[in-house]
């Protein structure tokens, strides 16, 4: 196995040692419910519009992962606020 870099910060990760893997999916759902508006629109034609589209586009649309190398300190950084939300008056030391 070959020397990993970590993706966030881009830091040398040397053979044996701890590393961890971040794969993210984003897929579309569906709920279930059917938008009445929807009736009001020609569907055919709707449908003929997104064939036409690039195939990789549709399936970026409904479907994405994303595959990431971390180091340990950037893991706990990530996982400390996966969604990257605003901390209010809290302070993260992210020197090393
Ligand atoms: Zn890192």
């Amino acid at each position: 196995m070959s020397q990993q870099k970590c993706s966030r910060c881009a830091k040398p990760i040397p053979v044996g040692n701890l590393l961890y893997r971040l794969t993210i999916k984003v897929y579309a759902d569906f709920d279930g419910v059917i938008n009445i508006k929807a009736q009001n629109m020609d569907l055919k034609k709707e449908f003929e519009k997104i064939k036409s589209y690039p195939e990789e586009l549709i399936e970026e649309e409904v479907f994405k992962e994303f595959d990431f190398v971390l180091c340990p300190r950037c893991k706990e950084i990530y996982c400390a606020n996966p969604l990257h939300l605003p901390l209010d008056n809290v302070a993260i030391d992210t020197d090393d």
